[in-house]
């Protein structure tokens, strides 16, 4: 069985406590690895650790030679991509193309940030005559990222990347769901000659070591990505020590489809928003709203496309995996429940290929509708491939209903009249508007995050540099 431990100071070590958690195949419930059950000591260590290293060096270290270390491990992300994509499968379930791309994505974060590193700049503020008035932006110092189990590669590298390129040392604890890979992705980073301490990770359950992890005096930043319910215990935990978060807590973004779009290029790109990653993606597609002069025959085509969609296990490879775990197929299967309960009619399901484990964590895509508004179905977050169809009858209609929720990460705007493009980008209440396209999460070089309960702060992007510093302002007087 593979055996995942702990990174603090350079050395790979066990939880003080020697306790295990035993990961879990969701393709096959198989127990394939173990990491450590870490507790408050191992976290107490890695942030003691990552501040010795800020204190000593890094924070000497000279901002062009933070981006060579990122350079190189991304060159390392690049020469295994197949090494990478095969553990984030086996992790995460993800059919093994979708991990793929997950790897090239994470090695253009590294990149991205490498490039970045040096190019972070202050401002001269005119005042007035003998004032030199300037700032700077400085690293928080030592920054602690809590990143969820949907995307370890991705997120992993996005906010470990940046943060470094920033010039902060980082306490990494991973989703204890999945994390090989982000293990990996720190071993990299020691073979690219990276100091060893300044990269520390500590495994094991949230409820058990997060709230330490947000409120350890050494830790000056949290970067939390999950549940809008977590994230407000990690802010209340990281107010004790009255320090700053970045939080993205995941969304119920629409596509709001106009009668004259495009539909033949509109709908694969829904389509796939709704099943990748089996729609346990925060900037998922899972609402349909759809203008009911275009709805039947939008529906009629993309009923049969729907229908077709076929689920297996990751290494099958189809257009969907499993879904993480047990807890997460139940909470899925909850609102199948509750769509039930309610007589919403389902418009559509796939597929799941009769080859797969029993003992995997398998559920149908589904269609549904029309959802009404005030349903949970339109309104909560499912984590799950539950498409929410909601049809409107005019634009007003249709902005009132894309801002009815809680959430406010991301939308898509399917219209060829570019005036109603510009009015939906500026109504809708949310981080991300995508028009005639739709980037789950969108680029690395796209700033991202939530507005209302999706969060606040932003990643990716040079936007992203801003949370993980710190301005500081300089006034100096000459004669
Ligand atoms: P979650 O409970 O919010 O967990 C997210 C991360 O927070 C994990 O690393 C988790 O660690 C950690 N955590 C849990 N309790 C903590 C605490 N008290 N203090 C600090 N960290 C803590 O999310 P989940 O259970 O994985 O999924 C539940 C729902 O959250 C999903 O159905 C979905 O709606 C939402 N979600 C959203 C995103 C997103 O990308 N926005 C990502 C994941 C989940 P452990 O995993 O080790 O417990
Ligand atoms: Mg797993």
């Amino acid at each position: 069985m593979e055996k995942g431990q702990n990174l603090i100071s350079g050395n790979w070590l066990n939880s003080k406590s020697e306790d295990i958690i035993h990961l879990t195949n969701p393709s096959d419930g198989d127990n394939f690895a173990s990491i450590p059950r870490s507790d408050a000591n191992d976290i107490d260590l890695a942030a003691k650790s990552a501040r010795q290293a800020f204190e000593k060096h890094w924070s000497k270290t000279p901002a062009f030679e933070r981006g060579k270390y990122l350079q190189k491990i991304s060159y390392k992300i690049n020469e295994s991509i197949d090494e990478l994509a095969f553990i984030e499968s086996k992790d995460t379930g993800k059919p093994l193309k979708q991990s793929k791309v997950d790897a090239q994505v994470a090695a253009r974060y590294f990149e991205f940030y490498a490039g970045a590193a040096d190019k972070i700049h202050g401002e001269v503020i005119p005042s007035q005559y003998g004032i030199n008035s300037f700032t700077k932006r400085e690293p928080h110092g030592v920054t602690g990222h809590i990143i969820p189990w949907n995307y370890p590669l991705q997120m992993g590298s996005r906010t470990f990347a940046a943060s470094l390129a920033a010039g902060n040392c980082i306490v990494i604890k991973p989703a204890e769901e999945a994390c090989l890979s982000v293990l990996k992705i720190a071993n990299f980073a020691l073979e690219s000659g990276l100091p060893p301490d300044v990269i520390n990770i500590v495994t094991g359950y949230g409820e058990e070591i997060g709230p330490y992890l947000c409120k350890h005096s050494d830790i000056d930043h949290v970067c939390f990505t999950g549940s809008p319910e977590v994230g407000s215990i990690v802010q209340q935990n990281a107010a004790l020590n009255n320090k700053s978060c970045t939080m993205e807590l995941g969304g119920k973004s629409p596509h709001i489809v106009f009668s004259d779009c495009d539909l033949e290029s509109a709908m694969p790109v829904i389509l796939n928003s709704i099943i990748q990653n089996s729609g346990q993606t925060c900037s998922a597609g899972s609402r349909l709203l759809i203008d009911e002069n275009v709805k039947e025959k939008f529906l009629s085509i993309f009923i049969d496309k729907f229908s077709k969609l076929m689920v297996g296990s990751a290494e099958m490879d189809l257009d969907m995996g499993p879904l993480i775990s047990e807890t997460q197929k139940n909470r899925v299967i909850s609102f199948y429940n509750k769509s039930k309960d309610e007589n919403i009619p389902i418009l559509a399901s796939g597929s799941i290929s009769k080859n797969v484990s029993k003992n995997g964590y398998y559920v149908n895509p589904v269609l549904i509708g029309p959802v009404p508004v005030d349903s949970v179905l339109a309104k909560d977050e499912i984590f799950g491939p539950y498409l929410s169809m909601i049809p409107f009858s005019n634009e007003e209609e249709a902005i009132s209903i894309a801002n009815g929720t809680d959430y406010g990460l991301t939308a898509g705007v399917w219209t060829k009249d570019g005036s109603r493009q510009m009015r939906l980008a500026n109504s809708l209440k949310c981080g991300q508007v995508f028009i005639n396209c739709y980037g789950a999460g969108g680029g690395v070089e796209i700033p991202f995050g939530g507005m209302k309960k999706s969060g606040f702060g932003r990643e990716k992007g040079m936007e992203g540099l801003k949370e993980l510093t710190v301005c500081k302002t300089i006034v100096q007087k000459f004669n």
